[in-house]
């Protein structure tokens, strides 16, 4: 699994609007297949993390401590 390049946190896949995306929910850094890295605007971050608590109360999640 890739590593951000800024904190060193495991690199995530989100689905934003259809389109896969790979990238750093804490620097807000993301990247698509064949482009460069970008930052989702403040509304796309709130959803996301919306998004990804809702899924956390569904399921319990794996949690992946950093070394902090
Ligand atoms: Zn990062």
């Amino acid at each position: 699994m890739d590593q951000c390049n800024h904190c060193q946190q495991e690199l995530i896949g989100i689905d934003n609007r259809g389109e896969r995306l790979t990238g750093c929910l804490s620097c807000n850094l993301w990247s698509a297949p064949g482009e460069k890295l970008f930052e989702l605007c403040a509304e796309d971050l709130v959803a996301l993390h919306e998004l990804r608590r809702a899924e956390a109360s569904k399921r319990m999640p794996q949690v992946h401590r950093s070394s902090s």
